[in-house]
């Protein structure tokens, strides 16, 4: 099966044109029903022949929302999306101010395997196309109104390493951010990545003006490889360094992710270690306490705890603040939804 929504508008003209003999324009209204998330059956203004044509060897909806669950506490929703060959993928819309930002997952599973999260137990599935990508933030999207643009800002912060899938990563930035498509400023998209050090550089070189996001979590090596097993490749200097060069190379400031664990990364000696690889960078710290995953035995750092290292990277001169916890009640942490799905826990 052909998934559309990996072409541009102008490689779609060009397939259809050519594979089912239709005039560029059809091509357009085809191109235009897709960025709406629209199925086949409701392309109106399309032949029914053509669709019936289309429908036989091509995917118009890359990712279909089957699931919603909305959180009491804050409104956060969680998307689980059925992809074309059945397996799924999970999203995350959170409502902000400004506002609202959906993380999207660019990997069935993942094979990075950080202790403390879900997504990568049972490893890697298969990469995501740039179209299943897309079409997560294309059908959220759909559910708003269709005036002003319901999906404001991307993290792909969902279920993979986005730097293990690279080129359909980068293709979906540039699908994502097609004039003709739903048009949503790189500015407003960010990356997170375990550190994944030579494909940091790479993407550096494209000069997408991306924000980049590091998954940190402990500065010292012999810690963090116990927990993060690709640091055992790149170490943190390492990727600092890159990070650096990234900063150099777009101008676009470096997030540092920091999950707090439980007596494992939340002490003065982590803060002080932090701040010193840090030192001179254009950076911010977003901490956030480990979200508890049942197969990890992992503990978040309690409250108190919690703020006793904010303060610590505050006197050491570091830009950090807390990135609030959203949607606890629904399994919000990367990876977790699917999880439940999978072992059939899925039963509200
Ligand atoms: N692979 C990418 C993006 C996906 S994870 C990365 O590593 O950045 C998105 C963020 O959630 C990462 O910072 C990851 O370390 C963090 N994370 C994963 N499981 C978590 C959990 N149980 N609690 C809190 N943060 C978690």
């Amino acid at each position: 099966m052909t998934i559309l929504q990996d072409y541009t508008q102008q490689e779609l003209t060009d397939y259809l044109t050519a594979e089912y003999g239709i005039k560029p324009f059809v091509a357009v209204q085809i191109y235009q029903w897709l960025t709406k998330a629209t199925d086949f059956d409701g392309m109106t203004n399309i032949s029914k022949n053509l669709r019936e044509r289309l429908s036989a060897d091509c995917v118009a909806v890359a990712a279909k929302i089957v699931k919603t669950l909305t959180s009491q506490l804050d409104g956060t929703k969680k998307f689980l999306f059925r992809l074309s060959d059945g397996n799924v993928a999970e999203g995350v819309l959170m409502s902000y101010k400004y506002g609202n930002t959906l993380c999207v997952s660019t990997q069935v599973g993942c094979r990075m395997g950080c202790k403390f999260c879900a997504s990568t137990i049972g490893g890697l599935i298969r990469n995501l196309s740039a179209g299943e990508i897309l079409g997560q933030v294309l059908a959220v999207n759909a559910l708003g109104n269709g005036k002003e643009r319901y999906v404001t800002n991307i993290v792909l912060m969902g279920s993979g390493e986005p730097l293990d899938n690279f080129d359909n990563v980068v293709k979906f930035l540039r699908l994502v951010s097609a004039s003709e498509g739903i048009n949503i400023s790189l500015r407003n998209v960010s990356l997170s990545t375990c550190g994944i050090v030579p494909n940091i550089r790479k993407l550096a070189d494209m000069n997408l003006p991306v924000n980049l996001t590091l998954s940190l979590h402990n500065p010292f090596n012999d810690q963090r490889k116990e927990i993060m097993p690709v640091s055992r490749a790149y170490s943190v200097e390492e990727a600092i360094d890159a990070c650096k060069y990234f900063f150099e190379r777009t101008g676009r400031r470096i997030i540092i992710e920091y999950t707090l664990i439980d007596g494992q990364n939340d002490s003065y000696s982590h803060a002080l270690k932090l701040a010193s690889l840090l030192r001179g960078m254009s950076v911010h710290v977003n901490v956030i306490a480990l979200n508890p995953v049942k197969e990890t035995g992992l503990k978040g750092t309690s409250e108190r705890v919690l703020r006793q290292f904010l303060q610590y990277l505050d006197k050491l001169g570091v830009s950090a603040t807390r990135r609030r916890t959203m949607g606890q009640d629904i399994e919000g942490a990367c990876g977790q939804l699917r999880r439940r799905y999978l072992e059939g826990r899925d039963d509200n």
